[in-house]
């Protein structure tokens, strides 16, 4: 591994100023758990490291009625599986996130470095596009906020430019009357990185049990999670029934673009969209239904 000179700014204004300063030749550091293999992989060659660590600030989980969930960029996997706010206000996140990794990674990995590394076999961004979360960013000219699924632009390419930081995920309270459920499947064992993840986001009329609007987020079946909008419309205006789950589940399949990886074939990968979006779809209806 090439030498590298390792800082640690005090704020993200210190951050992003040194991330500039240095831009082209700079790497943020946070767990370090995808950064370090990459770099003894000699595929990152950073001559400078601004960890991002001793930020004050970045490590907050906080929900009030109005903002929703605040995740702080330095929040590790382990931090929101165990955290009591979270199990309350999404409790999806909660469970998913019993599944990623093992617990060595699961207690350095953070959500920010988890989601600007682009990494594609990963959990949390179908569950946060589902859910309608954005992320907060802040760069040398203040702070921005995007959705979520503006983030990813193509394998491990971020929309971050080289002086910013993610600084937070915020993800809005539920709709009344929704349902959300994530499903994922690993090929090889339950702590390997998925072969497909799926997130479904059901939420329903006021008056009536039918669906008023879903999200179907795919993930792993390509360089960037995706909505699978045929199978959103499908959904949209319809009573739940199985063979709707089913029709669902084949325009995902339908729509989708696999790539196939060490993790499954495309064809492999589609037919695990079909049988995971039926699942989840059906579960997170059954939510929704049961849900004030
Ligand atoms: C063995 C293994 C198994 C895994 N399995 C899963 C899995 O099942 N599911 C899953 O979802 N993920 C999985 N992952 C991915 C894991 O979640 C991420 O590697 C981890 O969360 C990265 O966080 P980090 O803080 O260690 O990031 P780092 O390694 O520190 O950084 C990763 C990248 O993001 C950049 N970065 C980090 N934080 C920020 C920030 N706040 N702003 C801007 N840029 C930033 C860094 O510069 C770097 O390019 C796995 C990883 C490993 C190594």
């Amino acid at each position: 591994m090439r030498s590298f000179d390792y800082l640690e700014p005090g704020s993200v204004e210190e951050a992003c100023g040194l991330l500039r300063q240095h831009r082209g030749e700079a790497r943020v550091y946070a767990g370090g758990a995808h950064l370090t293999i990459l770099m003894k992989q000699g595929l990152y060659r950073p001559r400078v490291l601004v960890n991002i660590k001793k930020i004050a600030g970045l490590r907050e989980i906080r929900f009030d009625a109005e903002s929703g969930l605040v995740i702080g960029a330095l929040v590790t996997h382990r931090e929101i599986e165990t955290s009591a706010v979270v199990r309350r206000h999404f409790p999806v996140l909660a469970e998913a996130e019993r599944e990623v990794a093992n617990i060595r990674v699961r207690n350095v990995g953070t959500v920010g470095g988890n989601l600007a590394s682009g990494e594609p076999l990963t959990d949390l961004s179908q569950i946060f596009i589902a859910l309608e979360g954005r992320v907060e960013i802040a760069g040398p000219g203040g702070m921005r906020a995007i959705p979520v699924e503006e983030l990813f632009v193509d394998f491990y390419q971020t929309s971050l430019q080289e002086d910013e930081i993610l600084t937070k995920v915020v993800l809005p309270p539920p709709p009344a009357r929704s349902g959300v459920c994530y499903v994922r499947f690993s090929s090889s064992s339950v702590v390997d990185k998925p072969s497909v993840g799926v997130a479904v986001r059901i939420r329903l009329q006021a008056d009536r049990d039918a669906c008023a609007d879903a999200r179907v987020v795919l993930g792993c079946v390509g360089p960037v999670p995706s909505r699978a909008r045929g199978a959103e419309a499908l959904l949209a205006g319809k009573e739940f029934s199985q063979e709707l789950a089913e029709r669902a589940g084949e325009a995902a399949s339908r729509e989708c673009s696999p790539v196939g990886d060490l993790r499954g074939s495309e064809e492999y990968k589609r037919a695990m969209v079909r049988t995971l979006v039926r699942r989840a779809a059906a579960k997170a209806w059954e939510q929704a239904l049961g849900a004030a």
